[in-house]
């Protein structure tokens, strides 16, 4: 963070003095001479009861919920929504710069798609990223608190789980194009329908210039029906319908995907980038039109996809003691199910074994969403099926039901006999599951036993 006057920083928030702000900090255990900390009353541990210790060692203010004991008033600033707080700091900080950002938000693939984005954009310059997946109310503050005065472009993940978040982080990071990757079924649970997801996604709007490019998927089935307002350009990707980017040729496999990218408006280019799966060209798709519609070279977009790093336990395709293993333990939803089990299908191994555990947070579209699962994995043609946890028993009686050798686990336990017991050389084994279930332990322990 450079060095912003507290008075800038904290406008509408509070009057305050000029003082320089060097830090905005939601961990005590990083509060620095100068920063400005900000408690959060927390499920497990209280942020308040830190705040005293906080001024103590030199923060110059506090954002608290009510007056806490150890800080004068004149250094308190009480509010009622510490994270609307962080986003207020964040939108006034954000405004001393001005980078060319790429909003993304979307169902699933938002972190992937973020990387392409920074894959091409720092093809071209000084690029600042959301760390991991920190696309909530405090990551995407904290990540545009990262801003400097070199950084010419950003590229911001904006999630969500209820309607008006996005409306909110959009208004602070100010993106010059925002992509939508794909509406699908998480986070049904609190939204209810999809349309309300997409009308959830479609806040990313508010934020956007007049004229800003929109980039939108045209293959899924929800978006062509989108509002898109008539003051910002649409600009659309996809394989099977027709968009004005769009990929032809398409060859996909363990080593990584090819394909010839076709752009309407600047020409046809070849596309080499290190991952699996038709989902993951979707996402290079849309990295590469947000980012020609920024007006950067599109030759060099199209080669800089190349460039792409997968980050975290995010379809990570390792060889582990002769098993060719897609590590996909980060999330889960039906989309992204179907999309790894695709890639599983698409090895050249004979044996094919998955182990899917839960997918949380599907609300009514839960035990359809595992059945179909289980169906797609008869679909194709894998050999056995390991299912772990409650939710997955739907989801093992659909593949049984169509022939496929099924095993259903409760306990971890189970499971990493299960993988003793069924997995060899030469097999490809996909796991994935909702990030909660812990499927990446259960892997190091499996890998331990090799
Ligand atoms: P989160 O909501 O946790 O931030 P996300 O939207 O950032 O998720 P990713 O982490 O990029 O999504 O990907 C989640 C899963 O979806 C991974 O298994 C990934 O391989 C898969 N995936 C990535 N892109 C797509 C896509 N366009 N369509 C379907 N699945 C995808
Ligand atoms: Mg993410």
């Amino acid at each position: 963070m450079q060095p912003i006057p507290a008075n800038e920083l904290l406008a509408g928030l509070t009057l305050a003095e000029p003082v320089s702000i060097h830090a905005v900090v939601t961990d005590s255990r990083k509060v620095e001479p100068g920063c400005v900390f900000v408690c959060f009353p927390g499920e497990r541990v209280d942020g308040h009861t830190f705040a005293a210790g906080a001024y103590q060692n030199g923060a110059a203010y506090i954002i608290a919920n009510h007056p806490v004991d150890g800080v004068p008033a004149d250094r308190t600033v009480v509010v009622p929504d510490s994270a609307l707080a962080m986003v207020r700091m964040a939108s006034n900080y954000r405004m001393l710069f001005s980078p060319r950002i790429i909003g993304v938000t979307g169902s699933v693939g938002k972190t992937t798609t973020k990387e392409f984005c920074y894959a091409v954009l720092s093809a071209f310059g000084n690029t600042l990223k959301t760390e991991g997946n920190q696309n909530n109310e405090i990551g995407v503050p904290n990540t545009l608190f990262r801003l400097e005065s070199a950084t010419e472009y950003a590229v911001v993940e904006m999630g969500m789980d209820h309607a008006g978040e996005i409306e909110r982080l959009t208004r602070c990071v100010r993106p010059s194009a925002g992509i939508i990757t794909m509406i699908g079924v998480s986070h049904l649970e609190n939204l209810g329908t999809r349309e309300n997801i997409l009308k959830a996604k479609m806040e990313i709007c508010a934020g956007l210039p007049d004229g800003a490019p929109l980039v939108l998927n045209a293959d899924n089935d929800l978006l062509p029906t989108a509002q898109v307002p008539g003051r910002l350009r649409a600009v659309w990707f996809g394989i099977e319908q027709e968009a004005d980017v769009r990929a032809e040729n398409i060859q996909t496999g363990a080593q990584g995907t090819t394909f010839t990218l076709v752009d309407r408006e600047y020409g046809r280019f070849p596309v080499s980038i290190p991952t699996a799966g038709l989902h993951t060209v979707y996402d290079a798709l849309s990295a590469y039109a947000a980012a020609t519609r920024l007006g950067l070279d599109p030759a060099n977009c199209a080669k800089a996809l190349s460039r792409y790093q997968t980050t975290g336990m995010r379809q990570h395709i390792v060889e582990r003691g002769g098993v060719t293993v897609i590590e996909d333990c980060y999330n889960a939803s039906p989309d992204s199910m179907k999309a790894a089990i695709s890639v599983l299908k698409a090895l050249p191994n004979k044996r094919k074994i998955a182990l899917l555990g839960d997918m949380l947070e599907l609300g009514d579209a839960s035990e359809e969403g595992h059945r179909h699962t289980g169906e797609w994995v008869a679909e194709a043609g894998v050999d056995t099926l390991i299912a772990y946890g409650p939710r997955s028993a739907v989801m093992a009686e659909a593949a049984q039901a169509r022939g496929v050798t099924t095993v259903h686990c409760q306990k971890a336990q189970e499971v990493l006999q299960c993988l003793q017991q069924f997995v060899q050389p030469g097999d490809a084994l996909l796991a994935k599951a909702s990030h909660a279930m812990k499927l990446e332990d259960l892997l190091q322990d499996y890998y331990a036993g090799l």
